[in-house]
């Protein structure tokens, strides 16, 4: 078993959102906007050495963990790194201090946190963040222009140096009408205050029609996330219709062949029953690597270069695949979980009930990385 991280992959994804980008303003004569690439998670599962490398033209990293921050910084990473979640205690800010992080401050503590900071070596770069409906992280609309206010002070006295205004789409996947709604509420709440916006996760960058919406002659960051490793934020659009090129393949091999007659139950509980005379396969991956329990008979998977499916219950450490009409298949064939040449995370996602981000994110770390 082993788990591959094309770093190629993430360099054309990164490429093509940018080109994307262009084509969508250029029409409105705008400049692209700058890239946040979002790396959080461990890069969602692909590793923060890979992200650093894959998304080296970015204009910027997005993380929550601050050490993960740090990791970009020893490893090189020289243009800005953001906090999604900003920074959570005032000693804090001496890491930020450090090593010249951007934060995104979203509630009163964090204010009064830089308020009371001992003297900085230089002034942190902000985005102060507003709840325009996600309800998750922000401030109110009827506070944001207060807490605005108090961090332009804070500019004055030096403590902040640049500082921006952003939020974050709730539904920018699946409803366009709610993700416009947020867009009327930042537009106005923010609309007269100075700084640079962020608004657009993958699905809204991936959105030309957004672009309208948002002000001309503002400088503008992006950050997408899922779509820069290949897989589609939209349930009704693949990732390979949106020309993206999967960044992570799991691949494990088959190390059993067995004959079943018909009316044989597979697995844990039987839950498949063969309706004919079957061959099937081992596959040495089971949900302890990653591979989602949930994942029903008939979830794609590829042997040997052809599609099959899954059959009976995945394990804990092996999965059980139809080999019926693959003759060529035998011990130590080839088996493409997702990723290039299989079926994409998110086909495998939507059959199990989940979605792509949550498999890119749990392959386990007993699964050896393959960088290529
Ligand atoms: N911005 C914020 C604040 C996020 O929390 C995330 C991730 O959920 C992203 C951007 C990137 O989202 P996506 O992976 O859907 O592009």
């Amino acid at each position: 078993i082993a788990v591959q991280i094309s770093i190629a992959a993430m360099r054309h994804n990164l490429a093509h959102i940018r080109s994307t980008l262009h084509h969508q303003v250029a029409p409105l004569g705008r400049p692209a906007p700058f890239i946040w690439a979002v790396i959080k998670a461990n890069a969602y599962g692909h590793g923060i050495d890979q992200a650093v490398k894959g998304f080296a033209q970015a204009d910027g990293l997005a993380l929550l963990d601050i050490n993960e921050a740090i990791r970009c910084r020893e490893l090189g990473w020289t243009k800005p790194i953001m906090l999604l979640e900003g920074f959570f205690s005032i000693e804090d800010l001496a890491v930020l201090d450090e090593y010249t992080l951007t934060t995104v401050i979203h509630h009163w503590e964090q204010i009064t946190w830089l308020k009371q900071a001992p003297r900085l070596r230089r002034p942190v770069a902000v985005m102060a963040k507003l709840n325009t409906g996600m309800n998750r992280l922000g401030f109110a609309p009827e506070q944001f222009e207060r807490a605005y206010q108090a961090l332009l002070e804070l500019q004055q006295e030096g403590v902040i140096s640049s500082l921006g205004k952003m939020t974050h789409f709730a539904r920018a996947d699946d409803d366009p009408s709610i993700t416009y709604q947020q867009l009327l509420c930042f537009n106005t709440v923010t609309g007269a205050l100075p700084g640079a916006i962020s608004v657009c996760n993958s699905a809204g960058t991936l959105t030309a029609s957004l672009q309208q919406h948002l002000p001309d002659h503002t400088e503008q960051w992006v950050r997408p996330g899922v779509c820069l490793y290949g897989a589609s934020p939209f349930a009704a659009v693949s990732a390979h219709e949106l020309g993206l090129q999967p960044a992570q393949t799991l691949m494990a091999e088959i190390i059993s062949v067995r004959d079943i007659a018909a009316h044989q139950g597979v697995g844990y509980g039987h839950h498949f029953i063969s309706p004919k005379p079957m061959r099937l396969g081992v596959v040495a991956c089971g949900y302890a690597d990653g591979y989602p329990r949930h994942a029903p008979s008939g979830t794609p998977i590829m042997v040997d270069g052809q599609l099959t499916r899954l059959v009976g219950r995945v394990s804990m450490d092996m999965l059980m695949v139809d080999l019926t009409d693959i003759t060529s298949a035998q011990v130590g064939s080839q088996v493409v979980l997702w990723g290039q040449n299989g079926p994409s995370v998110d086909e495998v996602a939507q059959a199990a009930g989940t979605i792509g981000y949550e498999l890119l994110c749990a392959v386990a770390a007993r699964v050896p990385r393959q960088i290529i």
